[in-house]
């Protein structure tokens, strides 16, 4: 190997560690308890193989730099004194609970339990308005409506704010950033849904993740019919071996 070609391996090696460490920094300490992106993901049964060690893989240098770019936007984009709250909730008591005390806990006390960080909380006038960044590849499409699963996840931040702080939001806001288009922003404003349909909701999933293996729910994410022709699900083997339809 020639001496130019080991510094840029090597140069190579410390950014990647060096994203590696961004996320590290910004996963917030490990709390092990259900987190809301179990809850709003496509498929229950994906959530469900992220609770299994044995099945957890190495991240892949693309994933890390795909994620890279959200720690870099949340990092910067600060857009009220409310922001990264991160917020537990016992799902079958209906209260929140404070994070050291979670940290305390044994696996079976934290059986029902679910965390969430919403990214910043704002006030127009007299609303309170939960907003949440995304990233994304818009391509040239532009985005008219939030997806179903980030306004899921607002719901549910809705849900935990009103129990851990007595705030009711009554509006969710998505902000997508076009990170082919020098983030591009597209802002999508929503009535948050009433809370005790989230609550039921966030039950009913509650239930179907303790009850077993939850059925696959194959969509653009794993079909391999995505723009990119790519499985985004780390679990297709095993999916595979479980019964997953072809
Ligand atoms: S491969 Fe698809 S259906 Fe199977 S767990 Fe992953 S996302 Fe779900």
């Amino acid at each position: 190997m020639s001496r130019k070609q080991e510094i840029s391996d090597f140069v190579l090696a410390a950014f990647h560690k060096a994203q590696r460490d961004a996320l590290w920094k910004n996963s917030g300490g490990r709390l092990d308890t259900w987190h809301v992106s179990d809850f709003v993901s496509p498929c229950l049964r994906k959530s469900h193989y992220g609770k299994i060690p044995e099945l957890k893989s190495e991240m892949t240098d693309e994933m890390a730099a795909i994620l890279y770019q959200g720690v870099i936007v949340h990092d910067n984009s600060t857009l009220s004194s409310i922001n990264e709250l991160t917020m537990c909730y016992d799902i079958m008591k209906r209260k929140s609970i404070d994070t050291s005390v979670v940290k305390n806990m044994d696996d079976d006390e934290k059986k029902n339990i679910i965390t969430g960080t919403l990214d910043d909380l704002v006030k127009v006038g007299d609303d309170f308005v939960i907003c949440d960044k995304k990233t994304y590849n818009a391509r040239g499409y532009t985005k008219k409506e939030a997806s179903p699963e980030h306004i899921k996840q607002v719901n549910i931040y809705a849900v935990m704010l009103e129990a851990s702080y007595g705030i009711h939001a009554r509006y969710g806001c998505n902000l997508y950033l076009d990170k082919g288009n020098g983030y591009k922003e597209t802002p999508i404003v929503y009535d948050v849904a009433p809370l005790l349909d989230t609550q039921k909701m966030m039950e009913d999933i509650l239930h179907e993740l303790q009850s077993g293996m939850p059925q696959p729910t194959i969509t653009f994410l794993c079909n391999l019919k995505n723009r990119d022709k790519k499985c985004y699900c780390n679990y297709l083997e095993q999916c595979k071996k479980d019964g997953r339809p072809e």
